[in-house]
C-alpha cells in the first residue's frame, strides 16, 4: 500500500519535470494552465489510487469477514454433530465402551454405566473377568469376540462383542440379554412340559388299543371298556392340542375388529353350558342388565367366558352354585364368574395362571383339564387392553374378574 502511494507522488514529479521541459513559444498562462491540468490529473490519480486501496482493503476485510464466519459455521455443525452423536450413544439400550490403544477409557456411553454399575477408567476395572479376557484378546488380533456373562445383585446377563477398532484400540458393545434368556428359558420349559402332557394320552392311546386288539378275538366282552378308554385319551389329546393351538394364536394378539356385546356373549356361553350344570347339580345364573360393549375379537372373548364358566363348573360339588356377572364399571367393562366351590390355596393363587399349572393334578385330569384354561383367559383380557385377577378361599368358593375397556355405545361399529 505505501509503495503504490509513493509512486503515485512521484508520478506528480514527473509531470512537474515535463513542465520543465515544454517547448518555447508557450506563456506563463499556457504553462500554468497546462501546470494545472498536470497537477489535478496527478491528485485525481492519487485520489483514485487511495480509493482503488481502500476498496481492497475493503475487500480483504469481506474476505476475512467471510473466511472467519465459515470458521464459526464449520465448529457450529462440529458441534452440533457431536451433540447428535452423543445424544444417539446415550440414548442406545447398548452398553459402548472405546479403549485407546493403551486399553484405557477413551468414551462410555450411559447406558455401559448402566449395565457394568459403573463407568471403567481403564480394562483393569472391567468387571466380570471374561471381559477383560475378551477386551485384551481383541487388542492383540483382528477379529472381533463375543462373550455371554453373568453379573450378580441383581442377577443379569450381558451379551459383549469387542472388536478391534485399529492400532491396539479396542471397541465394546455390551447388551441387556436377561430377558431375552428368561424368555428362552420359557419357551424351553414349555415345550417341555407341551411334549409330556401329550405324551401321557398318546401313551395311554397306544396301551388300550394294543389291549382291544388282543381282547377282541379272546374276551369280547371287555372291549368296549377299552374301547372308553380310548376315546376318552383321544378326546383329552385332541383338547390340549386344541388349546395349545389357541394359545400360540392368542400370543401374536387377537383381531380386535368387532364390537362385542359382552353381557349377550355371557349369555350364550351360559346357556351352553346349561345341561352340563343341571347334570352336575350346580345352580348356573346370569346377570347382565344392560349392553356392555367391548371392541375386540368375539370369537376370543368367547373363549375367555367359555374357560371360566368351564372351570367353575368343573370345580364345584353338587349343589353348589355358579354366578356370572357382566357391569359396565365407569369406563371399563366388568365380566366375574363366581363359583361356591373347592376354592384355591392362597400360595397358589398367584401361579393359577401360568401355562400348564395345577392346583389338584388328578382333579383336574379326571375333570378333562388341560392346565391351559386360565393362561388362555389371561392372555383374551391383555390383548383387549384389560385384565384378570382372582379371589378365592378354600372349601369356600372362587371368584374371577375380568376387567376391560368399555367401548361407547355411541361409537360406529368397528
Ligand atoms: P385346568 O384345565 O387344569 O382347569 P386352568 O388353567 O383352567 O387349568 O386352571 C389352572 C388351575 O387353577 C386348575 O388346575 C385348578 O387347580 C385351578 N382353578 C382354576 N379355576 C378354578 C376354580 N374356579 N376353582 C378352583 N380352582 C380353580
Amino acid at each position: 500500500m505505501l509503495g503504490r502511494r509513493v509512486n503515485a507522488r512521484r508520478t506528480t514529479a514527473e509531470r512537474v519535470n515535463v513542465l520543465r521541459m515544454l517547448p518555447n513559444g508557450m506563456d506563463a498562462g499556457s504553462i500554468t494552465v497546462v501546470a494545472l491540468g498536470l497537477l489535478a490529473a496527478g491528485v485525481i490519480g492519487t485520489l483514485l489510487g487511495v480509493l482503488g486501496t481502500r476498496s481492497r482493503l475493503a475487500e480483504a476485510e469481506q474476505r476475512a469477514e467471510a473466511a472467519s464466519t465459515e470458521v464459526a459455521r464449520r465448529a457450529a455443525l462440529e458441534r452440533e454433530r457431536r451433540a447428535v452423536q452423543d445424544l444417539i450413544l446415550d440414548s442406545m439400550q447398548e452398553g459402548v465402551l472405546l479403549l485407546d490403544a493403551v486399553l484405557e477409557t477413551a468414551f462410555a456411553n450411559a447406558a455401559l454405566e448402566r449395565h457394568l454399575g459403573s463407568r471403567p477408567r481403564s480394562v483393569t476395572e472391567l468387571f466380570p473377568v471374561a471381559l477383560r479376557e475378551a477386551v485384551r484378546k481383541v487388542a492383540t488380533s483382528t477379529a472381533p469376540i463375543t462373550v455371554e456373562a453373568e453379573l450378580s445383585a441383581p442377577s443379569r446377563w450381558l451379551r459383549i462383542t469387542a472388536s478391534p477398532a485399529g492400532e491396539g484400540s479396542v471397541l465394546m458393545v455390551v447388551t441387556d440379554i436377561t430377558d431375552a434368556r428368561r424368555i428362552e428359558a420359557v419357551r424351553r420349559d414349555f415345550v417341555a412340559n407341551a411334549s409330556h402332557e401329550l405324551k401321557t394320552p398318546a401313551a395311554s392311546i397306544q396301551a388300550a388299543a394294543e389291549t382291544l386288539r388282543s381282547v377282541v378275538g379272546e374276551d369280547p366282552g371287555a372291549a368296549p371298556k377299552f374301547a372308553v378308554q380310548l376315546e376318552r385319551e383321544a378326546l383329552r389329546l385332541s383338547r390340549i392340542v386344541a388349546d395349545l393351538l389357541d394359545l400360540s394364536r392368542l400370543e401374536s394378539g387377537s383381531e380386535l375388529a368387532d364390537r362385542v356385546r359382552l353381557d349377550a356373549l355371557a349369555r350364550e356361553e351360559v346357556e351352553r353350558f346349561a345341561d352340563q350344570a343341571r347334570e352336575a347339580g350346580i345352580s348356573l345364573s346370569v346377570s347382565a342388565s344392560e349392553p356392555a360393549i367391548v371392541g375386540g375379537s368375539a370369537r376370543d372373548l368367547s373363549l375367555l367366558i367359555r374357560n371360566l364358566i368351564d372351570n367353575a363348573v368343573r370345580y364345584t360339588p353338587p349343589d353348589g352354585t355358579v354366578a356370572v356377572r357382566v357391569s359396565t364399571e365407569g369406563a371399563d367393562v366388568q365380566l366375574e364368574v363366581q363359583d361356591s366351590g373347592v376354592g384355591i390355596p392362597t400360595r397358589d393363587l398367584p401361579r393359577v395362571f401360568e401355562r400348564f399349572y395345577r392346583v389338584d393334578r388328578a382333579r383336574s385330569r379326571e375333570t378333562g383339564g388341560t392346565g391351559l384354561g386360565l393362561a388362555i383367559v389371561r392372555h383374551v383380557a391383555e390383548n383387549h387392553g384389560g385384565s384378570v385377577t382372582v379371589t378365592s378361599e378354600v372349601g369356600a368358593g372362587s371368584t374371577f374378574t375380568v376387567l376391560m375397556p368399555t367401548t361407547d355405545p355411541g361409537s360406529p361399529p368397528g
